[in-house]
């Protein structure tokens, strides 16, 4: 339409809008490329809040969807219209460091930055952001790690989710109105220094989102020193291995905080597979082994605290079947890697990358109370010889949990998931397989964080909230848009 193309090029310039093919195909498929591409009619990169705004007011206008997208490395189709055509909005061009503030302990962004670049600067300072965001964090940035509560990128088991040390939130609300939370509510506050007061806590409302609700603007978070010191060891783990990492870690947050930083489960089949995946550096030493592995890093403010920690935490391990590996990334010591080299970003891409072209990846990830992780590694083994002659059809999918990621004080990620193979002659059946796995894992109380459409229409289908809950959501979502303008189709509203 002539007139929304104008009306969008007189809000954020003619040269950040775009109706051409070549572009809007770019962004009508996110990592998931297992769904259907839907290209948006439009695509939008606005520079400034006023403009998202302005973005905003004018979907109302001619009544058209607008899904907001980050580093677009959502895997469950979150950051790609769901239904056809609208207006894509690229939050990317908003990247700047507002404010660094040591008197607060505070940072200040604006949305559209990336994890490691935010990560990156306050590091020359001596300090980071606690949880590092996604294991994504080199392309996703600060909005859509705080749309999916995301952990992974670092420091999970210490800081628990990307989401938990907000301080305040700048919100476009579908309608164009701007909104601040936190401390920043009211206009007698100086500065930004602590989220919860005056009542409800209506950043919490747009954390974990999906872009749902409204368009993180700006976002300020709170800042932690780097502690001097810290340990990382990896070890083998004895099977049933999903049964003892599960019995390690609740015996040590039994103990109190023991400055653990991170600590992840891979088991057997991820480090069997991870052993022709040459280009991660700690695991050429792997070659030939034939147990699971677990590992941790941990932080401490002085020597005593983390050798008197260390020597609680390896205790624990070795009652519970590890056997430590050598200290260095040539004994394949992989937390050494993640906590020195950056590993907790390059895992990932180095995982996906090393699977082969055409593969792609179906994620069932969610979150798991710690003492579950044992009985849902088994629903898993249990599901896959249910559909093992359709996986096998379907062009020989894999299936199980790759990693399984301590985050906060209770809880677990479990990255499950399919390995599916992008063919036409698959697509309808990885679809299938997907969804199956996903509401299998929705009946055995799984909690995805990153609900995009796979798992928020899973939650519709498998009725898994009670009807007053989905009613309240429905209610909720009807007050802050009533044209039904942002990221229609999500939990099927
Ligand atoms: C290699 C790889 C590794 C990954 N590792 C992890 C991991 O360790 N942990 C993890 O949690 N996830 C992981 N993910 C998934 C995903 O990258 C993360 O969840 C990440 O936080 C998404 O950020 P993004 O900027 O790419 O968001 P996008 O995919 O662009 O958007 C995510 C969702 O948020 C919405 N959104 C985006 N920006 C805004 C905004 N400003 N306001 C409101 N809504 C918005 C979108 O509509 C979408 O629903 C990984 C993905 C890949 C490809």
């Amino acid at each position: 339409m002539v007139s929304v193309l104008k009306a969008l090029e007189d809000a954020v310039g003619s040269e950040y809008v775009s109706d051409k093919d070549f572009i809007t195909y770019a962004y009508a498929r996110g990592i998931d490329s297992a769904l259907p591409a839907n290209p948006p009619e439009y695509v939008v990169k606005p520079g400034s809040t006023e403009e998202v705004a302005a973005v905003m007011r004018i979907a109302n206008q001619y009544k058209i969807p607008v899904v907001p997208r980050g580093g677009g490395c959502c895997l469950t189709g979150g950051s790609k219209p769901i239904e056809k055509g609208g207006i894509l909005l690229d939050t990317t061009r908003m990247h700047k460091v507002l404010n660094i503030d040591l008197n607060t302990l505070t940072v200040t962004v604006e949305a559209g930055i990336t994890w490691a670049e935010l990560n990156n600067k306050l590091n020359e300072l001596g300090y980071y952001t606690g949880n590092l965001g996604p294991g994504s964090g080199m392309s996703a940035v600060v909005g859509g790690g705080l749309s999916h509560h995301s952990v992974g990128g670092g420091g999970g088991a210490k800081y628990g989710t990307c989401t938990e040390h907000v301080v305040a939130l700048e919100v476009v609300l579908p309608t164009g109105h701007i909104i601040n939370t936190g401390a920043n509510a009211s206009v007698y506050t100086k500065e930004p220094f602590c989220r919860f007061g005056f009542g409800p806590d209506l950043t919490g409302l747009f954390l974990g989102d999906n872009g749902l609700l409204g368009i993180k603007t700006k976002a300020t978070l709170e800042i932690f020193p780097k502690p001097p010191y810290h340990a990382a060891k990896t070890f083998t783990i004895e099977e049933p291995s999903a049964e003892n990492a599960a019995k390690i870690w609740l015996a040590w947050r039994r103990r109190g905080d023991l400055g653990i930083y991170d600590s992840q489960w891979w088991p057997l089949i991820m480090v069997l597979g991870l052993q022709l995946l040459l280009d991660v550096p700690p695991i050429k030493p792997w070659v030939g082994l034939q147990k699971a592995v677990f590992w941790y890093t941990m932080e401490a403010e002085t020597e005593e605290q983390l050798e008197a920690n260390m020597k609680i935490v390896d205790q624990i391990c070795k009652e519970n079947g590890c056997t430590e590996l050598g200290p260095e990334l040539k004994d394949g010591n992989i937390a050494k890697w993640h906590y020195e080299e950056q590993g907790h970003w390059l895992n990932w891409h180095s995982l996906w990358g090393g699977m082969g072209p055409g593969s792609i990846p179906l994620t069932t990830e969610h979150h798991q109370a710690i003492h579950r992780v044992p009985y849902i590694s088994k629903k898993l083994d249990e599901w896959e010889a249910a559909h093992r002659a359709e996986l096998d059809a379907n062009g020989g999918m894999q299936t199980g949990i790759s990693t399984a990621i301590l985050c906060g004080h209770t809880t677990v990620e479990v990255d499950s998931g399919l390995l599916g193979w992008d063919k036409p002659e698959y697509r309808k059946k990885n679809l299938e397989l997907w969804k199956s796995q996903i509401e299998m894992l929705l009946r055995e109380g799984a909690m995805p964080y990153m609900v995009g459409e796979m798992f928020s229409k899973g939650l519709i289908d498998t009725e898994a909230f009670n009807g007053t809950y989905y009613a309240f959501l429905r209610d909720v979502k009807k007050a802050l848009d009533p044209n039904r303008i942002l990221s229609p189709g999500k939990f099927y509203l």
